[in-house]
């Protein structure tokens, strides 16, 4: 069933099509396009992530009925995925299956071994909507302006989570991360970003497997909502870039003993953040 986003102010309360405004394109990707019939069903999503599903009543002039409305899902937990530059067409297919993934926004970032400085963000935001729709979310993701490396790290540090990818990290997961947050980050307020650098360091420099700590991690249950992920370019990060953000507070994480292409490593960290935050 195709599935095209709105605007929240245009869908009215009558369970017609009087005030269910749908712009002229998506109308003629629906006629010219897919070439639906009367009677055939579409999915119209506002901005609070409503779906509405309708009938197509009448070709000419277009309208619909609304038979129902429902919450469109969306993950509980928002992942704003930070993505180095990468070639184009590597950062067009990331975004189409990072949207299909869950991701909540995607921020491409200027980081020392970027080959590429800049992106067409226009182009990626009309991926990440056509794969907002396909896959049924209940937003479409946005794809924000490049960003240099200190203004990302300061906004990264705010999430509730920060955790950078690192093909050299420590034998320490996603998995570990998320339970060490609900360990130390859960017992002081997650806000304060203070609290968070120092349970966060703490959480890295310990020995994540051992016993003692894996009998508390089972103890809590809190999880993390806002997460930074952070993902490096084809070159992957510096030393001194993991270095730095480490002393901000973010987790320095593993994805495993093989080395993945940046591609990849943002679909996996997706995976694993859903698994465990889902
Ligand atoms: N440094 C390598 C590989 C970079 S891989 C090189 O020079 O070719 C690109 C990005 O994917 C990395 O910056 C990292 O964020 C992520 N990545 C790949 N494999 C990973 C792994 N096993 N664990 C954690 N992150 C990984």
């Amino acid at each position: 069933m195709p599935k095209y986003f709105v605007a929240t102010r245009q869908i009215g309360e009558r369970v017609d099509s009087g005030n269910l405004h749908i712009p002229p394109e998506v109308i003629h990707h629906l006629k010219k396009v897919l070439r639906v019939r009367i009677g055939e069903q579409v999915i119209f999503c506002d901005a609070a992530s409503t779906d509405y599903h309708c009938k197509i009543a009448t070709l000419e002039p277009f309208s619909v009925t609304i038979e129902t409305t429902a919450a469109a899902p969306e993950p509980a937990y928002k992942v704003t995925l930070y993505q180095s530059l990468l070639k184009a067409d590597k950062l067009d297919w990331l975004v189409q299956k990072a949207v299909e993934l869950g991701v909540f926004e995607i921020i491409p970032v200027q980081t020392e071994f970027s080959v590429k400085k800049n992106c067409n963000i226009a182009r990626l935001q009309k991926i990440a909507e056509s794969a907002a729709g396909q896959s049924m979310r209940g937003i479409i993701p946005k794809v924000q302006n490049v960003q240099n490396w200190e203004m990302a790290v300061a906004q990264a540090a705010k999430a509730e989570m920060a955790i950078i990818a690192y093909e050299k990290a420590e034998d320490f997961s996603i998995k570990n991360a998320i339970e060490s947050w609900g360990e130390v980050g859960n017992a002081e307020n997650s806000e304060n970003f203070e609290n968070f650098e120092n349970s966060n360091n703490a959480a890295n420099s310990q020995n994540s497997n051992n016993a003692t700590n894996s009998q508390n991690l089972k103890n809590s249950n809190k999880k993390p909502q806002k997460i930074a992920l952070w993902i490096g370019p084809e070159g992957g990060f510096s030393g001194q870039e993991v270095e730095f953000v480490r002393q901000n507070g973010f987790f320095v994480v593993s994805l495993g003993k093989r080395v993945l292409r940046a591609e990849t490593a943002g679909l996996a960290a997706l995976v694993e953040l859903g698994l465990g935050l889902g």
